[in-house]
């Protein structure tokens, strides 16, 4: 087993580049290894993070006291259609994969950073497609029961940018995950205007696979939204705000106060804003700066930490600026996507 380490600082193992030092840190390579590590800490009454990529954490300067595991597994298997993947693998290695061996279904959750055992966490989504669409089963450690379990897609309870594994989180550990990936050429059905529109096709057309992932590549890349060291736009946790679903009544408070503000209509009557335009509209350009915090010259959601120079306060100061100038523009309280540990927005 890997050897735990004191005082590991976890900002070069999130994206932001940010959080102070682990009180032990360890690297886990099987789910027997994950397991263990877990429950001897549960036993031990020591508090866990369970680290993958990094790339959806907002970790605080004073770290985390407590046991840092970082997830390593790795494997893939394949039957017939199912792809189960340990939690260790890179998540856009495997879409990457999937589209060369012409399996349809997460094509257009390409560039994506973190791994395969943070997907389901979130329910990881983009340009149309989130994992809710594929998962069949996810195998986890529950920490409550002590147990390994397979959880079916139902149980995940996923919802829009969000899972049963949220609603408790820390109590599952994700080992492995499996994806039903249909053999096709074609993408599924495009859902997305910007992508259907980048591919020249109607919505609700298909494509060739690699077109579908070389279209989003370069729609996330123009965002900012594909890891890239020399890009500094690209050190954020991704969208910061999920975007709002209002009740019908707050919706009509919007119009009121905002005649014809962008929505989606939902079919159970609550209405999606887009974060961005309420916050573009609260006064926060692209590229507006506090300090050391900037949000992304690319993409109004992205908070980031363009030198690495920033500390958590100081980014997380920037998105309680954005926060307190929507709430009182728009009366909406944005919310944050990415994880807070030891710290809150
Ligand atoms: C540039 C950029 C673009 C992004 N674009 C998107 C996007 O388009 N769509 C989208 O949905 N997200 C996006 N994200 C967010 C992020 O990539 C995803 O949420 C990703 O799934 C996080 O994976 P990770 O391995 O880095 O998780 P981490 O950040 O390491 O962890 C996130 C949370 O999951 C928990 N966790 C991690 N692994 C496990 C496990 N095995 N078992 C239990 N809990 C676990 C952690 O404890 C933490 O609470 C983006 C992020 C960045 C930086």
């Amino acid at each position: 087993m890997t050897e735990r380490v004191a005082g590991v600082r976890l900002a070069p193992y999130t994206t932001l580049g940010l959080g102070g030092p682990a009180g032990a840190f360890v690297e886990a390579g099987s789910s027997e290894e994950i397991v263990e590590l877990v429950a001897a800490a549960d036993r031990a009454g020591e508090p866990v993070l369970v680290l993958g990529g990094g790339s959806n954490l907002v970790v605080s300067d004073a770290g985390f006291d407590g046991l840092v595991v970082r997830v390593a597994s790795r494997g893939v298997e394949i039957e017939g259609d199912l792809v189960t993947a340990q939690a260790g693998e890179d998540w856009d290695a495997l879409v990457e994969r999937a589209v060369r061996e012409d399996r349809s279904g997460v094509e257009c959750l390409s560039g994506i950073p973190g791994l395969v055992g943070s997907t389901p966490i979130q329910n990881v989504g983009a340009y149309g497609q989130d994992v809710s669409q594929t998962i069949t089963a996810v195998r986890v450690y529950d920490r409550r029961a002590g147990e390994v379990r397979d959880l079916t897609a139902r149980e995940c309870g996923f919802a829009y940018r969000h899972s049963a594994f949220k609603d408790d989180l820390g109590r599952y550990v994700v080992l492995a995950v499996t994806y039903e990936l249909a053999g096709d050429a074609l993408s599924g059905p495009v859902a997305y205007r910007e992508l259907a529109s980048r591919l020249g096709v109607a919505l609700g057309e298909r494509v060739p696979l690699a077109q579908a992932r070389a279209a989003v590549l370069e729609l996330r890349a123009g965002k900012g939204m594909v890891l890239d060291a020399a890009d500094p736009d690209t050190r954020s946790a991704g969208s910061f705000f999920t975007n709002p679903v209002l009740a019908a009544a707050q919706a009509a408070e919007l119009e009121s106060r905002t005649p014809g503000f962008p929505r989606w209509d939902m079919p159970d009557g609550a209405v999606k804003v887009p974060a961005a335009w309420l916050i573009e509209n609260a006064g926060f350009p692209k590229g507006y700066r506090r300090g050391p915090a900037r949000i992304s010259t690319k993409h109004t959601l992205a908070m980031t930490n363009p030198e690495l120079t920033a500390s958590t306060e100081e980014l997380l100061d920037l998105a309680r600026e954005v926060r307190d100038g929507v709430l009182e523009k728009f009366g909406v309280t944005l919310v944050n996507e990415p994880v807070m540990v030891g710290t809150r927005l």
